[in-house]
């Protein structure tokens, strides 16, 4: 099995949905899991709808219905006169949360984070999944809630390896291509978790770690991973292969294209991770696997931003001598 993580970036819209299409069409979608984010800002939305939900005047619904609308208009998209079913799939999914939320007891802001935020994975594997099959490609939806198994902290929940690996291997059982959630699970009580924010990577990750799977590809708008983040730095280089030592460090000290708990699960199990790019998909991008050292050797930036601005930090890291500057 292979496990392909798409984030928000790479489907953000319709064209970013037809392109996920282009991009199995190209690397072949058998014995696939493939782990995809909430569309575009979506989840910062979600995080809105929970914050107003605690105001004294909520207009909730109505921030949901703005958020449905954006989905239903991806759909108009790429269903065009088909668009019915994934359109019911979609309300129906809004209405458990309107459901959830208007009969609410409890105070818990994360527990009723957890709950809201979780609907934007929920929605985009929805429409993925029904558009890859109405273009011929066979894939089952997995809810990743059945598979993820965690404790019950709420918006940073803690893995129970042990069930979440057996709940995958059931769960994945005789299914070539698959399609499941980043960032969700769920605890023993049945109440949805998720993993942290950008936690997709991670769930990639753990998909991987319980299948065994042969490799992790993340699909990103950079070719891979750069010496530094292309929006802060010019003249960014790609890092065309790396150790896991060394990317666990950049994500560690922040280089965002990769979350910080992702590699750790591989590197238990010395699955190889690909970082390439969903525009060009036939481009090497970066490669993290066992005995494999940074290549080019150059050094590496990160900007570490603080809220007061004389505390902005650059990092530097000089990976060949195996020391920081
Ligand atoms: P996703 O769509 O998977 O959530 P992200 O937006 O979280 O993707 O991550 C991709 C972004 O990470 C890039 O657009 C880039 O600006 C940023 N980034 C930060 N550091 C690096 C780095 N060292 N190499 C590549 N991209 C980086
Ligand atoms: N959708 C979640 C977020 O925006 C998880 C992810 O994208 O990785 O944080
Ligand atoms: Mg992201």
């Amino acid at each position: 099995m292979r496990v392909f993580k798409f984030g928000g970036a790479s489907v953000k819209d319709a064209a970013g949905v037809i392109n996920i299409l282009s991009v199995l069409k190209h690397t072949g979608f058998s014995e696939t899991l493939i782990v995809v984010s909430a569309m575009g800002k979506t989840t910062n939305a979600l995080e809105e709808v929970v914050k107003n939900y605690f105001d004294e005047t909520p207009r909730y619904l109505e921030y949901l219905e703005k958020i449905k609308q954006n989905h239903y208009q991806i759909i108009a998209e790429l269903f065009q006169q088909d668009s019915a079913q994934t359109k019911e799939n979609i309300n129906q999914l809004f209405e458990e949360i309107i459901i959830f939320l208007n009969n609410n007891k409890t105070k818990d802001y994360s527990l009723i984070y957890d709950q809201v935020v979780s609907l934007g994975e929920l929605v985009s594997t929805t429409i993925i999944s029904n558009y890859i099959t109405s273009q011929g490609i066979k894939n089952r939806w997995l809810d990743a809630r059945k598979c993820i198994k965690t404790d019950s902290y709420y918006r940073d929940a803690n893995l129970d390896w042990e069930a979440t690996q057996k709940s995958i291997l059931k769960a994945a059982d005789g299914n070539s291509t698959l399609i499941s959630q980043g960032f969700i699970g769920s605890d023993s009580e049945g109440l949805t978790t998720t993993l942290g924010r950008e936690g997709s990577d991670y769930s990639a990750a753990i998909f991987a770690y319980a299948l065994d799977a042969e490799s992790v590809t993340i699909w990103k708008d950079v070719p891979g991973v750069l010496n530094a983040d292309p929006r802060v730095f010019k003249d960014t280089q790609l890092l065309r292969q790396i150790s896991y030592r060394e990317a666990i460090e950049l994500a560690y000290y922040g280089a965002s294209v990769i979350h910080p708990k992702t590699l750790q699960p591989l590197q238990r199990k010395e699955i190889p991770l690909f970082v390439k790019s969903f525009e060009n998909p036939a481009d090497d991008g970066t490669s993290v696997s066992k005995g494999k050292t940074l290549e080019p050797l150059v050094p590496c930036f990160i900007l570490k931003k603080k809220s007061n601005p004389f505390e902005t930090l650059l990092l530097r890291f000089f990976f060949y001598c195996g020391r920081k500057y």
